[in-house]
């Protein structure tokens, strides 16, 4: 393992459940009606209390998320107020943010605000995503990957496995988000909805397992391989094994439409495997 402190990272879902596009793996589209909470703007005290609970529960990155297929002017004013207050409340967060397709410029707008990296996943290959995606295309999302090394942020990129796709398709995606050099690649293990017509995810827990290798082997110069949603439902009892086989860094907390376990788990699971938490990224 490159780095042997585990880089822990929160989500806020600061919009939720209002996406017009048809990715089929995501119960935030509204076209599926998946039985979740669904709201334009968080409110801000809200968001702050959740910050505030994710440091406290050792998380270096706070990640604000929103649910459409891109920026605009308005949410991009709202990802931009929301960071300046968070930075002022809770300075000690590294602010994430991963609002779909943002222009360069929107971008440096973001990091004016105190962003200092960009999520945004391929989510699986180019070949693969016109079965999982029919609204946007793959070009895009890796585009936006591009501005925002452009931008100088730090990128973070990564995708989802057990959609349905083969290895062939894992291991195109890793090879593009190698070409992209990200310095934290977020893998999702499919956790599936009942009101999605993707089938669930049959993946192995060795599959799982060997697919973070994979992760690490193709992407050797990513600093951090994290572990994002679908945790606990793929490795259960032995997630305490990702970081074996790869991992070194994990989402804490809920996830954006499922919950996760609670945040005093993970830090036994850590300490049981005497491995510290991250406190700075270079
Ligand atoms: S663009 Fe993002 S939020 Fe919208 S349906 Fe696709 S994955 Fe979900």
């Amino acid at each position: 393992m490159k780095n042997e402190k585990i880089f822990l990272c929160s989500i806020c879902n600061i919009n939720s459940g209002t996406c017009n596009e048809d990715c089929k793996f995501c119960s935030q589209s509204v076209r599926y009606k998946a039985d979740i909470e669904r709201y334009k703007h968080k409110d801000i005290d809200l968001i702050l209390q959740e910050a505030a609970t994710a440091r406290d529960g050792g998380a270096l990155g706070f990640c604000l998320v929103t649910a459409d297929k891109g920026l605009n002017d308005k949410t991009l004013e709202f990802v931009c107020n929301v960071a300046k207050k968070v930075t002022q409340e809770v300075p000690e967060l590294r602010l994430i943010a991963c609002n779909g397709t943002a222009t360069l410029e929107q971008l440096l707008t973001l990091k004016e605000a105190g962003i200092k990296a960009y999520n945004h996943n391929l989510e699986t290959s180019k070949e693969f995503y016109p079965h999982i995606c029919t609204t946007h295309s793959w070009d895009e999302r890796y585009a936006t990957c591009q501005n925002v090394n452009e931008a100088g942020l730090v990128l973070i990129s990564g995708g989802i496995f057990g959609l349905g796709e083969t290895q062939e398709d894992r291991v195109s995606m890793l090879e593009a988000l190698n070409t992209l050099k990200p310095t934290s690649v977020p893998i999702n293990f499919y956790h599936h909805n009942e009101a999605l017509e993707l089938e669930p995810n049959n993946l192995s827990i060795d599959e799982a397992f060997s697919l973070i290798t994979l992760t690490r082997e193709m992407i050797p110069d990513a600093q951090r391989i994290m572990v994002a949603g679908g945790r606990e439902l793929m490795f259960g009892k032995r997630q305490n094994e990702i970081f074996s086989y790869g991992a070194n860094s994990i989402v804490i907390g809920n996830y954006l439409t499922t919950s996760g376990r609670v945040m005093s788990k993970d830090l036994e699971m850590l300490k049981a495997l005497d491995l510290e938490v991250a406190t700075s990224v270079s």
